[in-house]
């Protein structure tokens, strides 16, 4: 099932963080795709060309991802933080899968936000109350 979207997206102007001043529009990137939500299960894609920004003083250049977009890893906060909670629950490989990022990449999100990452819920003993 094909979900694309192949519409342009809105990027906001970005201000030189040098100089403060309007940044110009210099080139658009070859389309990349990223993950920009999660419907009923499935990784809804989104396809659109980053934006390099130019300052007109200084010449710095800035790429622009549209909305949340993590540029790195390609997908969005929202599904970022659907996979550290899908992580408490199933298998941390089975879900880097469903949104095409490298489990180390992952492991290494959740710490960085210290997000807990339970360990499976078989190896508990479990505690047996006596009446
Ligand atoms: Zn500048």
């Amino acid at each position: 099932m094909k979900s694309g979207n192949k519409k342009k997206m809105d990027v906001k102007r970005p201000k030189c963080p040098r100089c403060g001043v309007d940044m110009h529009v210099h080139q658009y990137l070859p389309e990349t795709k990223a993950v920009i939500d999660i419907v009923e299960g499935h990784p809804k894609y989104i396809r659109y060309r980053p934006v390099r920004f130019m300052c007109p003083k200084c010449f710095k250049t800035l790429v622009v991802h549209p909305d949340d977009i993590i540029p790195r890893i390609k997908i969005s906060e929202k599904v970022l933080n659907w996979a550290f909670k899908e992580v408490e629950r199933r298998s941390l490989v089975k879900v880097c899968e469903e949104i095409g990022i490298a489990p180390t990449t992952l492991i290494r999100y959740i710490e960085r936000r210290g997000v807990k990452v339970k360990r499976r819920r078989h190896h508990y003993t479990r505690r047996r109350k006596i009446t």
